[in-house]
């Protein structure tokens, strides 16, 4: 295994896990993402050391198999003492992320660890957990290969991230990858964080190398439609090139390639926001969704395409 699991750069010496009463509003929250935010009071802010916009876990501690999911702190009040408001665009959402049957408040515990640290992929998957993969070989890497969301969350995204990683040549590349699992099923609902949103103060490794830019980054991505569809802030030539280098490596798959730049993108597809992780790591970067037939089937070939075109580029 040649992953490295970080756990150093980090500003606070531990994590803090604090008992407080959670209390799902809708009405506090605008639409979009709502299911994975949180508004904290601001007490229980700085008693976990938090800034506004970083991920903490909600748990419910002694339910069996510790119902807990990952939100994004977006607000503070100062309304009700050591109470957490839990966004939810449906009652259904608190059903999947905390196995909540109603919309009444609750005791659980905050957590400002969002990863597990130390532990193997392995016991990762066995326990339903949550970590991070940094590896490079050099800290002159002219390229950030991502996938936020592999493991569980967005099957064989952290495939094609790995694949990409290796075949490039020595020291061009970093990877960056989470990994999320749930033995029961429903790692989506549980680890998913929209990648505008991720902060890097939640994940040290991420931490270690937010503050380079790299030439190039390309993060992998899944979701639920049948197509495929690139953006990123990379030069539309870059992308055309990249989207023909696809096309022919799946022809025979019927899938359809959309993009940024004929605009015929689905709506939810967030690659060109200057918030997205891709685009804090890099002015030029390639963020591809693909449906499951497109990772499950194809993915390694998608990988290849990609290298094909940029590999060529990281050499000066
Ligand atoms: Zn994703």
């Amino acid at each position: 295994m040649l992953y490295t699991i970080m756990h150093t750069n980090v500003d606070r010496e531990y994590y803090e896990s604090l008992s407080v009463e959670f209390t799902p509003n809708i009405n506090k929250f605008r639409t979009g993402n709502r299911r994975e935010h949180c508004i904290v009071d601001k007490k229980i802010l700085k008693k976990l050391d938090l800034k506004v916009g970083a991920q903490i876990r909600i748990i419910r501690p002694s339910i069996h198999d510790n119902p807990m999911a990952i939100y994004t702190i977006i607000g503070i009040h100062e309304e009700n003492l050591r109470t957490v408001f839990v966004g939810y665009s449906e009652p259904e959402d608190l059903k999947s992320r905390l196995d909540l049957n109603t919309t009444e408040s609750f005791t659980g515990n905050i957590d400002s660890q969002v990863i597990t640290l130390g532990i193997s992929e392995k016991k990762a998957k066995e326990q339903g957990e949550f970590i991070e993969l940094l590896k490079k070989k050099s800290d002159k890497a002219k390229i950030a290969i991502l996938a936020p969301h592999g493991g569980d969350i967005e099957r064989y995204t952290d495939d094609q991230a790995k694949y990409m990683y290796d075949v490039l040549s020595s020291d061009l590349a970093t990877s960056w990858v989470c990994k999320g699992f749930r033995p029961t099923g429903g790692a989506f609902d549980r680890w998913h964080i929209t990648s505008t949103e991720i902060s890097e103060e939640s994940f040290p490794g991420l931490k270690s190398i937010i503050k380079r830019q790299f030439k190039y980054a390309i993060a992998f991505h899944g979701w639920k439609h049948d197509d495929i569809c690139i953006g990123g802030s990379m030069s539309t030539e870059l992308k055309k090139d990249i989207k023909h280098a696809i096309l022919k490596a799946i022809f025979d798959s019927k899938i359809q390639i959309h993009t940024d730049y004929e605009k015929d993108c689905i709506k939810d597809f967030n690659g060109d926001n200057p918030r997205n992780i891709v685009n804090r790591l890099s002015s030029q970067s390639l963020q591809i969704e693909q449906s499951v037939k497109a990772r499950k089937n194809y993915g390694i070939k998608i990988a290849q395409a990609i290298v094909n075109v940029l590999d060529p580029l990281l050499v000066d």
